[in-house]
């Protein structure tokens, strides 16, 4: 197993950019793609089953999902299903980026708000701005918040600081 993961509990970004899924410059090229921060073998695999492209492969229950980054079309729905919390989709094919991953929280972000990026240990890394919310309601009740970052932040950044009441 990963040992940054075993150590801290989320894996470092030069771990992601060696892994099996992490896309090529190419994709990357052609706009959003998913991320699958999934490193363990452990039994699960509703991302399979979310996904209406069959981009996301697992041979058995206990391996670990393999993304097949040219049916991937960035579209998010898997990142609902994820009881791990480890799927995200990444888009720096423009001037901009845009990192989107799922928000279990109330109150929720809105569109427009300008709010603090953090990385996978809740580390500060840049402001963003919050470009949508989805409602992801009909899987279960993630939502799903995309911001806007400087495109060369997207494999840092994760989450964001919790939003304030009233904020
Ligand atoms: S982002 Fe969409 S297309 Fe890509 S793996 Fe997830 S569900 Fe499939
Ligand atoms: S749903 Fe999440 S935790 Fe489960 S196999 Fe897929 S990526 Fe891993």
């Amino acid at each position: 197993m990963n040992k940054s993961l075993i150590e801290r509990g989320y894996i470092e970004v030069e771990d992601l950019k060696n892994d099996m899924n992490y896309p090529s410059a190419d994709r990357f090229k052609r706009g959003p793609v998913a991320i699958i921060e999934c490193l363990q073998d452990i039994p699960c695999d509703p991302c399979r089953d979310a996904c209406p492209y069959g981009a996301i492969e697992l041979d058995g229950l206990t391996e670990r999902p393999r993304l097949h980054e040219d049916k991937c079309t960035g579209c998010g729905l898997c990142i609902a299903v994820c009881p791990g919390q480890a799927i995200f989709t990444v888009d720096r094919s423009g001037e901009d980026g845009f990192v989107t991953f799922p928000y279990e929280y109330l109150p929720l972000p809105e569109k427009g708000m300008r709010v603090m990026a953090v990385d996978r240990a809740g580390e500060p890394v840049c402001e963003a701005e919050v470009i949508k919310v989805m409602d992801a309601k009909k899987m279960n009740r993630t939502r799903l918040v995309t911001i806007r970052v400087p495109r060369e932040r997207v494999d840092e950044v994760r989450f964001i600081q919790k939003i304030e009441a009233g904020e």
